[in-house]
């Protein structure tokens, strides 16, 4: 089930969790086949009777509870790789609520030794650079977050970075530290470092994880040439978006922000697949960042999260309307 266009949307439903089979909650969603969703939505009428209302939504791929990461990977973001040996920029981005598999499908389960996609890739990548025609080229890493606007290093002690654009429209990323690494276990290493100092100021702040974008970046360069660039898109909990309402002064700066940079973010890959000459790449950090990747010779893949819970619908509409948007 492959495909190949320049942007593809998948969906991935998790399994229902212990605690939410304890607590008998519902699981209202089906993954009809490789490309079909159905929610069942449960609504009360004004006599409490229940009734249940149906959504359908088609996308490139939808993954069910039992879709595996290596299955998710082959099939969704294997063909962006090999795209950036071709050298094209590509971006996998994992969007969804807090809570709906972004980090399991990233990251994977490291306790149950499950591999992620930046694992999966990782292998993928230091396999195909030993063949003869990519010997020459070089690999390097960069990890960092985007958390209220502004990008913080995860490789270089959440550093702040800096981000300017030059007058041919280049975007630069001042003292974003990129370390070349030449083994997956190298490229493992980094993710772990980052992901440790992601999570300590997570802890020491209030800036839950939750509410920033973690990016990771790895680049294939010839020289000082770029030859490929590869993005990993931990996005921040789309319910925050919502969060504007919040009574907390900090809460509701962060949600604004986070809506904005996914609002932006949703009219970027619209852009490209419309082949628009105008990208608002400036109605956010996240999508400067990633301007280079979203122009010319690139390809993104958007996984849409979702939980199966009745709890979760409403988010679970709003991730699948999200996603039908994108494309
Ligand atoms: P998010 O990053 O979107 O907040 P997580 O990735 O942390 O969500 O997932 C929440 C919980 O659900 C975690 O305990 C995770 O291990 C589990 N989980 C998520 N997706 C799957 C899946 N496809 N299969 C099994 N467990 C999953
Ligand atoms: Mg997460």
């Amino acid at each position: 089930m492959e495909v190949l266009d320049r942007i593809v949307v998948a969906i991935r439903k998790r399994p229902l969790s212990q605690k939410e089979i304890i607590k008998k909650e519902e699981d209202i969603i089906i993954v009809q086949n490789d490309n079909s969703v159905i929610v069942k939505e449960i609504k009360q009428k004004v006599d409490l009777t229940k009734y249940i209302e149906e959504h359908q939504f088609n996308f490139d791929l939808a993954f069910n509870q039992n879709n595996s990461n290596e299955q998710v990977y082959i099939n969704a973001v294997r063909p962006i790789i090999r795209a950036a040996f071709q050298r094209a920029k590509v971006t996998c981005f994992a969007y969804g609520q807090t809570g709906s598999g972004k980090t399991y499908t990233m990251i994977g389960d490291i306790e149950r030794q499950v591999p992620g996609m930046y694992l999966l890739a990782g292998q993928d990548i230091f396999q195909i650079i030993e063949m003869e025609e990519y010997t020459h080229l070089q690999v390097y890493v960069s990890f960092f977050e985007i958390y209220c606007g502004k990008l913080y290093d995860l490789l270089s002690q959440r550093n702040q970075i800096q981000i300017r654009e030059d007058a041919k429209g280049n975007v630069n990323m001042i003292n974003l530290m990129e370390k070349k690494i030449n083994s997956v276990q190298q490229l493992m290493h980094f993710i772990q470092l980052g992901q440790n100092v992601r999570i300590t100021a997570s802890n020491s702040s209030n800036s839950e994880s939750s509410r920033s974008h973690a990016i990771l970046q790895v680049i294939l360069k010839s020289g000082k040439t770029v030859h490929g660039k590869m993005s990993f898109i931990d996005l921040a909990g789309s319910e925050r978006g919502a969060d504007v309402q919040d009574y907390n002064k900090q809460t509701r700066i962060d949600g604004a922000e986070i809506n904005k940079s996914l609002l932006a973010l949703k009219e970027c890959i619209r852009a490209l697949d419309l082949n628009k000459n105008h990208t608002p790449f400036r109605g956010s950090k996240l999508t400067l960042v990633l301007k280079d990747s979203l122009t010319g010779n690139c390809k993104t893949v958007m996984i849409g999260n979702i939980s199966p819970s009745s709890q979760s619908s409403e988010h679970t509409l709003n991730t699948l309307r999200y996603a039908d948007r994108v494309k």
